[in-house]
């Protein structure tokens, strides 16, 4: 794997970080504790990007991530600081379903287990990113439901075109923010790309992120209040080769949750990108099939509804932790970087937020 450039920062430089997702927060927060001072930019409500928890009448879903692993040790380490937000789920041995309901395999190793936060997905980076949302980490703020849209660098400071939404009102206006030192991205790769291109300086790097790609996901999540018990098949978790369905889990099977049956249902890639621009529900109704074909679930659910991530899971990852352009004081970070799971945000974010710290000058 390349070795990352070396970036340089001068020293006490206020950091402009845009991404509040396990990458953004991990990066900010290791920064923060290196003594920077760091403003996170996130275009929604709350921090967890695709770590995120969807409310419904009858119990939340986690419809971006499943669950995660803890596979690198600074992961279990930085875990253990809020040890208290995270539970083992019962779910590591997984089926392999056809089309037709028959289980074609079981994988998993135990030893690998699957973790998820309590209550929701979103759980983990909320709590990661408190002491910089409530002032523990002096000088460092989140600031929510600003999306930037337009980089502009003036001299050695950079400033950032904002569409800010009032929380109260909803109405959205424009307003430049800024002079930050150095800004790094940990937003999904096209988005990176498409802001660096709204850039005055480009990073020589700019076009290796067009190389990345990154599947879409359609995401199906379905409650069945009526059912007093669990129903349908006796596990909770099953990878599907049926063309449609590449995931379903029993949400209520996870510690720390509602108890009301529903089930998540990941559309596959291929069928996700075929149908990416299919109305909701369309989408609704051919995975509700394929899930009753999966799990031999035909009961009609009383609620159901579907979310459509553009940017889900990296197919093709850049192949190093992070880009950084020590001339214009540039960054980027994410997952895509190195993979598509949850571990790789985090050290995408870790290692390019020590590689900083490491060359203040
Ligand atoms: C359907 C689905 C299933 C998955 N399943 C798993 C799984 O089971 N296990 C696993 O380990 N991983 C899974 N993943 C992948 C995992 O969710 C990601 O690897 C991880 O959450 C990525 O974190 P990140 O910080 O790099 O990016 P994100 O979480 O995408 O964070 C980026 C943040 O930037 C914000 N943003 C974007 N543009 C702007 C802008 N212009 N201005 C301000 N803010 C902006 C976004 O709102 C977001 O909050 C799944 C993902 C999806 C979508």
């Amino acid at each position: 794997m390349p070795r990352p450039k070396t970036p340089t920062v001068k020293a006490q430089p206020h950091v402009a970080i845009i991404g509040a997702g396990i990458a953004g927060i991990t990066c900010a927060r290791t920064l923060a504790q290196a003594g920077m001072r760091v403003t996170v930019f996130e275009k929604s409500r709350g921090c967890g990007g695709r770590m995120s928890t969807r409310r419904s009448p009858f119990g939340d879903f986690d419809h971006g991530a499943q669950y995660f692993t803890m596979r690198d040790p600074r992961f279990e380490a930085a875990l253990a600081t809020t040890a208290q937000t995270i539970k083992r789920w019962s779910a590591n041995t997984v089926r392999v379903m056809d089309a037709n309901g028959q289980v074609l395999a079981t994988t998993g190793n135990p030893s690998d287990a699957h973790w998820v936060p309590v209550p929701g997905m979103n759980a983990l980076v909320k709590a990661w990113a408190a002491p910089l949302q409530y002032g523990t980490l002096k000088g460092c703020n989140v600031v929510s439901q600003t999306r930037i849209v337009k980089l502009r660098q003036h001299g050695q400071q950079w400033a950032l075109e904002a569409e800010v939404t009032d929380p109260s009102s909803g109405v959205t206006d424009t307003q430049t923010v800024g002079n930050f030192d150095h800004v790094v991205l940990a937003i999904p790769s096209a988005q990176a790309h498409a802001l660096l291109a709204s850039s005055n300086e480009k990073p020589d790097w700019q076009s290796r992120i067009a190389d990345v790609l990154v599947d879409p996901c359609w995401t199906l999540m379905l409650a069945y209040p009526q059912a007093n018990q669990p129903i349908g098949p006796h596990w909770n978790v099953a990878r599907s080769i049926h063309h449609r369905v590449s995931w379903v889990a029993r949400e209520s099977s996870k510690p720390g949750r509602s108890t009301v049956e529903r089930w998540t249902v990941q559309a596959s890639p291929q069928w996700s990108q075929e149908h990416v621009n299919d109305a909701p529900d369309r989408v609704i109704a051919k995975l509700t099939k394929a899930f009753g074909e999966i799990t031999g679930i035909r009961v009609t659910p009383s609620h159901a509804e579907v979310h459509r991530w553009l940017y889900a899971q990296t197919r093709r990852p850049l192949g190093q932790p992070f880009l950084s352009d020590s001339t214009r004081q540039l960054s980027v970070c994410g997952d895509w970087c190195l993979g598509n799971r949850v571990e790789n945000g985090f050290v995408s974010g870790l290692e390019l937020a020590l590689a900083l710290a490491q060359n203040q000058d």
